[in-house]
């Protein structure tokens, strides 16, 4: 093993909301041995291990009684390329938007709706990670996850990942996996989703009829640059809360009351509102109480104007929470993995 193990590590440079916590242990993995060697030096020293990606959907509350193992693995490979079916693997370290970079460069079509979203190729199918119409189950090819119980790899398929909106076995089953490398299938011609959000209308604005995948991806780039604070600028975890999905009994009694209330009907009846629009419309947007606010141009976005600590970030969010259940009767589930 040739990683090095440090001990009281400041972790703020290891989350996207720049929270400061310390680790009582860190180390880097950049191999299947490093992470290993980790596992056992923990396992002799009796330590918890916590794994952790790009620190980009973590809420830290404390400071973290354990090993910390961030995953810094790198190499992608094509595996096969078979009647326009690509095959790709990438290591869990890999950062995610380069990656995606890296599939368009090679003419790959699939993963341009996933474009610009922070973090890496390992932890994406932690939440299934998903935006403007597509998530990772929708072009998944298999994962190689090392079982921190038998110390045994296993190779995972999308029915036993058993992917769902922002969920999955891994999200489920916390802390008995590391995610070693992922695969995706992809196209060379395969068809481009451009019928949400804003997509094809800013490609209009540029005169863009008939995109290349590229083209998609530069596209929500732009989209997502003007919406969304920069993690580098002003810290945040993305979208703080899920988008719930509720009976079509309470959205229509909710929209009684606010007749222009967002809500995306689903295949079983259900109906997903809009978690943003929610908490705009009671108010929230822009809110700051210290360093702990919602952002002003997107109300599901909770960020850290500076030294907010991770107990004020999830205090703000109970206060939402219970806020938006008493106007609207509507549970809001935390998104970022809170430790
Ligand atoms: P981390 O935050 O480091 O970890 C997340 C969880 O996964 C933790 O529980 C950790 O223990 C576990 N984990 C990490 N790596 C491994 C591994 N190799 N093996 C086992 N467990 C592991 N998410 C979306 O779905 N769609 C979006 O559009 C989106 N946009 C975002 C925009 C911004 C500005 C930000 C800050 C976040 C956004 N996110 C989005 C959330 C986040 O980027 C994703 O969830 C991302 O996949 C997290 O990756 P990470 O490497 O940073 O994971
Ligand atoms: P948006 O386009 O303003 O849309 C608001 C919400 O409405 C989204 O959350 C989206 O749900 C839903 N929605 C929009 N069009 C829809 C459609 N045609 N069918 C069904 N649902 C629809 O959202 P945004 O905040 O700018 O984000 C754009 C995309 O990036 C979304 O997909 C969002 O999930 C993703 N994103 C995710 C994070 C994160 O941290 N998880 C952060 C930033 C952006 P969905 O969320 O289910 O798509």
């Amino acid at each position: 093993m040739s990683a090095a193990v440090q001990s009281q590590v400041s972790l703020k440079p290891f989350n996207s909301f720049g929270i400061e916590v310390k680790a009582r242990y860190f180390a880097q993995a950049r191999s299947d041995d490093d992470v290993r060697g980790l596992l056992a030096y923990a396992g002799e020293h009796e330590l918890p291990v916590m794994v952790i990606g790009g620190g980009s959907n973590l809420l830290l509350t404390q400071d973290i009684p354990a090993l910390v193992v961030r995953m810094d693995s790198s190499g992608i490979r094509l595996l096969s390329d078979d009647a326009g079916r690509v095959v790709v693997e990438a290591e869990a370290g890999e950062p995610w938007h380069p990656f995606v970079q890296w599939t368009l460069a090679h003419g790959l079509v699939g993963l341009e709706n996933l474009s610009l979203i922070p973090g890496t190729v390992g932890a994406a199918p932690m939440q299934n990670i998903g935006a403007y119409g597509v998530e990772i189950k929708d072009v998944f090819a298999g994962l190689t996850a090392l079982d921190r119980q038998t110390g045994e790899l296993r190779d995972f398929s999308l029915e036993e990942c058993d992917f769902a909106y922002r969920d999955s076995y891994f999200k489920r089953n916390p802390g008995r996996w590391v995610i070693l490398r992922v695969r995706f299938a992809l196209g060379r011609n395969a068809p481009l989703h451009l019928d949400y959000g804003p997509v094809r209308q800013r490609l209009s604005e540029h005169g863009i009829e008939q995109p290349s995948a590229q083209q998609v991806s530069d596209a929500i780039c732009s989209i997502r640059r003007e919406k969304l604070p920069d993690p580098a600028q002003l810290g945040n975890a993305g979208s703080f809360f899920k988008n719930p999905v509720i009976s079509a009994e309470l959205a229509a009694r909710i929209r009684l009351d606010q007749p222009s209330l967002v809500g995306y009907p689903q295949a079983d009846g259900q109906v997903k509102l809009a978690a943003g629009w929610l908490i705009e419309t009671a108010g929230w947007k822009g809110y700051r109480d210290g360093d702990a606010g919602v952002h002003q141009l997107q109300a599901l976005v909770l960020v850290n104007h500076g030294q907010a600590s991770g107990s004020q970030l999830h205090e703000l969010a109970r206060k939402i929470q219970a806020d938006i259940f008493k106007r609207f009767g509507v549970e809001l589930e935390m998104e970022p993995n809170l430790y």
